[in-house]
């Protein structure tokens, strides 16, 4: 699989949407979409064109995919699965985005992005109902408690994303314990929990052509 090597900066930049992809800088100072909020690119700040329906609909395609830090094959996987499923097609897309392992981390509070936790899952810092899960992909299902690993619990990095959750707040469909040791998938997320602004029936208009 090809590696994107750039700076993710850029897909906020290109998406025009702070994406969150690289932790606490992204609530910083440094970050930079608010220091240079238009397009990467020699000609980024002239460019204004109109888009077709076809650009509309890939680049919030291309939105969501970097948000969640998916490849093209992975994310497409992904959908065909969602629309498989009884109920809307792109809500379903998005349930079972949130639901990844990698995401639960990143939304307990382990980790400072998705990246970051889809690391720490590959380096075997987690569990699953107590059982070492290893596959970012991974996907919880409601009453899993997702734990770290005994010898990770100290781990400075955690700690320091642990107490940084405060800024982000957990969401309402998981529930992080007191001792921050590990989460419980209380439920599984409805639309209206996911806040950031996707139009996921673009999504499905796309991959429907
Ligand atoms: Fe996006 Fe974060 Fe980079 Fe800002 S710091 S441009 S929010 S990835």
């Amino acid at each position: 699989m090809a590696r994107y090597t750039d700076s993710v900066c850029r897909h906020c930049r290109r998406e025009n949407l702070k994406l969150f992809l690289k932790g606490d800088r992204c609530y910083s100072d440094k970050c930079a979409f608010d220091r240079r909020g238009y397009p990467p690119g020699e000609h980024g700040e002239r460019r204004g064109r109109k888009m077709s329906d076809y650009g509309i609909q890939l680049r919030e395609k291309q939105k969501v995919k970097r948000m969640y830090g998916l490849s093209e094959k992975q994310f497409h996987l992904f959908f065909q699965r969602a629309d498989r499923q009884k109920g809307i097609t792109g809500t379903n897309l998005l349930v079972l985005l949130e639901r990844r392992l990698d995401n639960v981390i990143y939304r307990l509070g382990f980790a400072s992005s998705r990246a970051q936790a889809r690391q720490m899952v590959r380096h075997r810092h987690f569990t699953v109902n107590g059982k070492r899960v290893d596959i970012p992909s991974f996907l919880v299902k409601i009453g899993d408690t997702v734990g770290l690993r005994e010898k990770s619990k100290k781990l400075q990095i955690i700690q320091d994303s642990l107490e940084a959750v405060v800024r982000r707040g957990v969401p309402q469909w998981l529930d992080l314990e007191k001792d921050g040791a590990q989460g419980i998938v209380k439920a599984y997320p409805v639309r209206d929990d996911l806040t950031m602004p996707m139009q996921e029936q673009l999504i499905v208009e796309l991959y429907s052509k």
